[in-house]
């Protein structure tokens, strides 16, 4: 595989209407994926995104977010996007990252599933925000009093068979609080689900730090950052997890 392939794909990729070239990536052999050096320049480097970030939080808190016009942005958005920063959030309503985050349309690429666990899709998804849009920091997202982790702990406390899909759902995020069992016995459920929902984030930021071949790469070579945070329902906060 030449460079000069690899470059010219990606430019058509990039070129294709930002995300909506999201389709090519399809026909792209794993060889031109894999760390080519060509990566878009970051907007900010992972630090610059995270302090970003967290000072939009700090208006979002203070209800003092940025004057917003839509308009002029939108024009500029037509043409390409390069966000700086990815969150897998959780589906929960209550949570909304550029809100929270006070940013603007093209500035955040958000992938969002109850429980915010990594799956096949938003791997995927979080590698084409790296590797072609040229993001540099990853946040997963988790919230106090998360529903899916609530369930989670209904299922490991009392052997719940819940409807439909959802046993797979809550299969993904049941890990992290067999962990806490392991490590802190059977707390009360709220107890229990307040600390599943702090170690799936932690567990889900391992996931993604080590992920081969993309992410673990410009993890290692310090290109990016994956962080946790958790969202306070109550204040609007978001507070960072250690891992
Ligand atoms: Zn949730």
């Amino acid at each position: 595989m030449s460079t000069h392939f690899i470059l010219s794909r990606r430019k058509a990729i990039l070129g294709a209407l930002g995300g909506a070239g999201l389709g090519l990536m399809a026909g792209l052999p794993r060889s031109s994926l894999a760390a080519s050096g060509a990566r878009p320049t970051s907007r900010l480097n992972a630090s610059e995104a995270l302090n970003s970030l967290m000072a939009g939080n700090a208006r979002y808190v203070a209800n003092q977010p940025n004057a917003l016009s839509y308009v002029p942005g939108r024009a500029a958005l037509t043409t390409g996007q390069s966000p700086f920063a990815i969150i897998l959030s959780c589906a929960d309503s209550r949570i909304t990252p550029e809100f929270a985050f006070d940013q603007r349309p093209g500035d955040l690429f958000v992938t969002r599933v109850a429980g915010n666990y990594v799956t096949v899709d938003s791997l995927a998804t979080i590698e084409y925000g790296v590797e072609f849009l040229g993001a540099s920091l990853i946040m997963v997202l988790g919230h106090t009093s998360c529903g899916a982790l609530s369930a989670a702990v209904e299922v490991a406390r009392n052997a719940t068979v819940l409807p439909g899909s959802l046993p797979k759902l809550v299969a993904q995020v049941l890990p992290a609080v067999e962990r806490v069992k392991a490590e802190k016995g059977m707390l009360p459920p709220a107890e229990m689900a307040a600390a599943s929902i702090i170690e799936n984030v932690r567990e889900n930021v391992e996931r993604l730090r080590t992920a081969a071949p993309l992410l673990s790469h410009y993890a290692e070579r310090g290109e990016i950052n994956v962080v946790g945070g958790l969202y306070h329902l109550g204040t609007g906060q978001v507070e960072i997890i250690g891992v």
